[in-house]
């Protein structure tokens, strides 16, 4: 399995528009993070998990030219507005595009981005896509995929784990019936937006507590602001805890 940290900025973006902290002025290319998104491919499918305000660039930055399905984890605006990009998967795959995720996250897509549902032609065209609400553990052509019910501040929204890597993105908390699904993880990604607390994100330090209390192999952070940067906190985290980077990407077995 491969896995690609196609972004890993909260919603808008590091560097942010206007914005003069050493940060967002950072040289360190490690500092620039488009929005939070994950490619994985794995037993011949490529899936997509979220398509982020970024995904155009993002997709052409790794050749993705393939895309069997696309998870999604909630519906805030950094995680579904490149939905219109999958437009260009429908052309060059000849395929509809399969979507899963909860009842609320599609039900809110398919209501903020009512032209592409809404059965009527459009000359310029629109991304044809096949809704599917899942409950529970589920198949793409051979790949178990599991989503993990996560809290994002009131919302519960889906994280997924496929094979022994999970991602947690956007998470403010784990309700204990979701740990047993964590356990025996060889890459957990979660989100850590910032130090300072945060009520729809786990900060810094709980998102170390929770790394703690779940033992994978690997953890990498995501869905970082820019109070956070990179170097600072790679010396800072506990071993066995990275910050990612947008292109980041890691090898792990079936
Ligand atoms: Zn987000
Ligand atoms: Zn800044
Ligand atoms: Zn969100």
């Amino acid at each position: 399995m491969k896995v690609i940290i196609l972004g890993c900025a909260t919603s808008t973006g590091v560097p942010i528009i206007g914005c003069t902290c050493p940060i967002c002025t950072s040289e360190n290319s490690k500092n620039k993070r488009t929005r939070c998104s994950l490619y994985v491919e794995t037993r011949g499918k490529n899936i997509l998990i979220d398509t982020s305000t970024d995904l155009r660039f993002q997709a052409l930055r790794h050749g993705i030219t393939k895309l069997d399905a696309v998870l999604y984890t909630h519906s805030h605006a950094d995680h579904t507005h490149g939905i219109d990009e999958l437009r260009t998967y429908n052309f060059m795959n000849r395929m509809v595009i399969p979507c899963y995720g909860n009842s609320q996250t599609l039900t809110n897509i398919e209501s903020n981005f009512k032209y592409i549902f809404d059965g009527v032609r459009s000359a310029g065209g629109k991304p044809n896509l096949e809704i599917n609400v899942i409950n529970g553990e589920f198949n793409i052509g051979g790949v178990t995929v599991m989503p993990v019910e996560i809290y994002h501040a009131d919302w519960m929204i889906y994280g997924y784990r496929i094979g022994n890597m999970a991602y947690l993105t956007d998470c403010s908390g784990i309700p204990e019936d979701s740990i047993d699904k964590l356990r025996g993880l060889e890459l957990l990604i979660i989100s850590a937006l910032r130090y300072r607390p945060h009520e729809a994100h786990l900060n810094v330090e709980e998102a170390v507590h929770t790394v703690t209390k779940l033992k994978p192999g690997l953890a990498v952070f995501t869905h970082m602001g820019h109070e956070l940067d990179y170097d600072k906190l790679l010396g800072e985290l506990p071993d066995g805890i990275v910050p990612a980077y947008d292109g980041m990407e890691v090898e792990l077995g079936e």
